[in-house]
């Protein structure tokens, strides 16, 4: 029998909020979403209030779960911050000092008390969580955040995938990976396993259309559960392919994942380094490393002949990294194969482990390594 949102809103019904109304009287629900068995929608208070609402929000995650059906129930905090309220949350906890305007909405699931799922809350059993991020959408992100996870594979790394891009999921495409996660006995989700890879993606729980008409703080609440909620198991590195662009939802994320790094991609054309360095801006204001810039698609080789063509004015890339003083990690070619690999399911790494591209997406796995020396070595 499938879950209907008058059954969600039947049993929120009967939670009652901080002031004692009923919570679907509190105006403070999102759209509920129901899919498949799963239930997502998030509680949106004062910031001055948040914390008297974190035992509603397990209240209201506990009375959904309990409806025969439901699979899964992700219910989100979001505390709003009055414009010009002081901000409660004191800025040194976060490390986000200088962030100007993202955070209108905290983070889900996070109170205004002091939280674990705050951004220096690592995540048990995972040495490095490192972002793949680009300034705009369509240079090869996520085909490059396979591959290089392939790559740092083939070094001898324990390693996970997350597709966080919920705006375009395309890990279930580059992957042929079509399965609903199982529960474990603590309900945590199980990532799929492919290639050697733990792998998890929004995808693989909604449908795409679904992710796109999501809200922010949904769509961080989404991203917090597959992160904090899923039996990652013991990784050396946990790569998360972020959405693209540079814009409140990528700065918000950033700002709240507990990365050790980043990786931009980029192409040679102006425009796409132009975006890169927004990238770069980003990170720099949540204090997250940038391991280097990549530049994809970064000349043409003749799949007949071999023969290399830099169509595009290739290494813009490289030069822009120079001039801003972060490190170059590599340039992956335009080519046929690493297209039709992606698309087939079978990333190049995977099947054409010999071949010369998947040297250079393991020669990017090892600058990266290097620099995540510390985090892995610690583990
Ligand atoms: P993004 O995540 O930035 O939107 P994708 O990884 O989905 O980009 O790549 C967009 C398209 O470009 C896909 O069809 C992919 O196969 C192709 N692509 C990515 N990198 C390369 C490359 N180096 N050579 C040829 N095609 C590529």
């Amino acid at each position: 029998m499938s879950v209907t949102q008058q059954q969600v809103l039947e049993r929120l019904a009967k939670v009652a909020s901080p002031h004692g109304a009923a919570l679907t009287d509190a105006k403070v629900l999102s759209d509920i979403a129901v899919n498949d068995g799963k239930v997502f929608f998030s509680i949106n208070v004062d910031a001055a209030e948040a914390r008297a609402w974190e035992s509603v929000r397990s209240e209201a995650e506990k009375a959904v779960r309990a409806i025969p059906g439901v699979t899964t129930a992700m219910v989100a905090l979001t505390a709003e911050r009055k414009a010009g309220a002081a901000s409660p949350a004191a800025p040194h906890r976060h490390g986000t000092q200088g962030v100007p305007h993202v955070s209108t909405h905290r983070p889900p699931q996070q109170p205004a008390s002091a939280s674990p799922m705050s951004k220096q809350a690592e995540i048990p059993g995972i040495s490095a969580v490192i972002a793949v991020a680009s300034g705009k959408g369509g240079v090869g992100k996520s085909t490059t955040a396979l591959n290089l996870a392939l790559g740092l594979r083939d070094l001898g790394l324990r390693v996970g995938l997350l597709d966080a891009d919920i705006y375009g999921p395309s890990v279930p495409r580059l992957t042929g990976l079509r399965d609903k996660p199982q529960l474990n006995a603590g309900r945590k989700m199980i990532p799929l396993q492919r290639f050697g890879l733990a792998i998890m993606s929004i995808g693989f729980l909604v449908e795409e259309e679904t992710a796109m008409i999501w809200r922010g703080p949904m769509v961080m609440s989404a991203i917090t559960q597959m992160l904090r909620d899923v039996a990652w198991g013991t990784l050396d590195i946990l790569v998360v392919d972020m959405p693209p662009g540079t814009g409140d939802a990528q700065l918000t994320l950033a700002q709240n994942v507990p990365l050790k790094g980043a990786v931009i991609i980029s192409t040679p054309q102006d425009l796409s380094l132009i975006d890169a360095r927004r990238g770069l801006a980003m990170f720099k204001k949540v204090n997250v490393p940038v391991l280097g810039i990549v530049e994809n698609m970064s000349y043409f080789q003749c799949p007949q002949c071999g023969t290399r063509s830099d169509i595009f004015g290739h290494g813009g890339a490289r030069h822009e990294a120079e001039r801003l003083g972060v490190p170059f990690l590599g340039e992956i070619p335009l080519h046929m194969s690493i297209r039709a690999t992606s698309d087939s399911g079978t990333p190049l790494v995977e099947s054409e482990p010999d071949g010369p591209h998947a040297a250079i997406y393991r020669a990017i796995g090892a600058r990266v390594r290097e620099q995540l020396h510390d985090a892995i070595a610690a583990a």
